[in-house]
């Protein structure tokens, strides 16, 4: 089985980040080694402020630990960290390890601008982060802060996606994530230079965790051999099936993360294909 770390904040309410990358991956076989970076009661989208548990200290002896195990992991994925210093601690680890393929969503803000409780600093922390990267997945946000060019919700794609280019590592690919094509809505990335485009139709409202739910897909096809090309549309695919589900349940609670059991059943049907 291959081997992946998965880091990201564990929020205990709300099904989004590692609580929706672990079914998702489980069902893909991999091995998930779930490494929570900071621990919150809810995620941070209409539960009010959760309780933050910060797991500074915590983090640096677990990889002392997984050093001394001699425990290695053949992918990783890296979603929300939340501060410069664990950033980079995640950097320096992955700089030491031998990991085949790494995957970062470089979480830093959306809608223009940056979440809270995040600076410069952090920007500057995510830039060397990504450095260690084969694919990084940045919304339209977050491509322009890693980039520094001004924000615009619909961005020049043919300017933006080379400025990203030239922030990761030769080979490694960018992926902008929340792009909007007329009523489409899905991932843009570069291929012999030529801007891609993979989109599913924009169902009606807002959703927690989808962007998570992707990653972990992208993470996951990618790990299986899935070229990009493949990969993205089958995850722009899924995610629609997410959305399109919990819209069809009709929640009385919005908060909670997209329903997951179409797109688990169609991870299942694509591996045992
Ligand atoms: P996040 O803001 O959580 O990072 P994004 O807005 O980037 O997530 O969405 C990630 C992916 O989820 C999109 O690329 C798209 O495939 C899918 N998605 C998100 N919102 C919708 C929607 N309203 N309708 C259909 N698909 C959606
Ligand atoms: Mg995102």
């Amino acid at each position: 089985m291959t081997k992946m770390l998965v880091a990201e904040d564990l929020s205990a309410v709300g099904g989004i980040s590692l609580s929706a990358a672990l079914p998702v991956l489980t069902a893909m076989r991999y091995q998930v080694a779930a490494l929570p970076t900071s621990l919150l009661s809810t995620h941070t989208s209409g539960y009010g402020r959760p309780a933050i548990q910060d797991l500074s200290t915590w983090l640096p002896a677990v990889f002392d630990h997984w050093m001394a195990a001699k425990l290695d992991f053949d992918q990783a994925l890296i979603g929300y960290v939340g501060s410069v210093e664990l950033v980079d601690l995640l950097h320096k680890y992955l700089m030491a390890q031998q990991v085949a393929l790494t995957v970062v969503d470089p979480v830093l803000g959306d809608l223009g601008e940056l979440y809270s409780g995040f600076d410069g600093d952090y920007v500057m922390a995510m830039r060397r982060l990504i450095q260690t990267a084969d694919v990084i997945l940045p919304n339209v946000t977050e491509a322009s802060l890693l980039t520094g060019l001004p924000y615009a919700a619909d961005p020049d794609l043919a300017v933006l996606l080379p400025a990203l280019q030239k922030l990761v590592k030769p080979g490694a690919h960018a992926i902008i994530t929340d792009v909007t094509r007329d009523d489409l809505i899905g991932c843009a990335w570069l291929a012999d230079g030529q801007v891609q485009y993979s989109g599913q139709p924009r169902l009606p409202g807002h959703y927690n965790g989808t962007g998570d739910t992707l990653a972990a897909v992208i993470a996951g096809l990618l790990g299986q051999g899935y070229s990009l090309a493949q990969a993205v549309p089958l995850a722009n695919q899924w995610l629609n099936a997410a959305v399109a589900e919990t819209l069809a349940e009709n929640r009385d609670d919005e908060r909670q993360g997209v329903a997951l059991g179409n797109l688990l059943r169609a991870i299942l049907a694509l591996q045992a294909s």
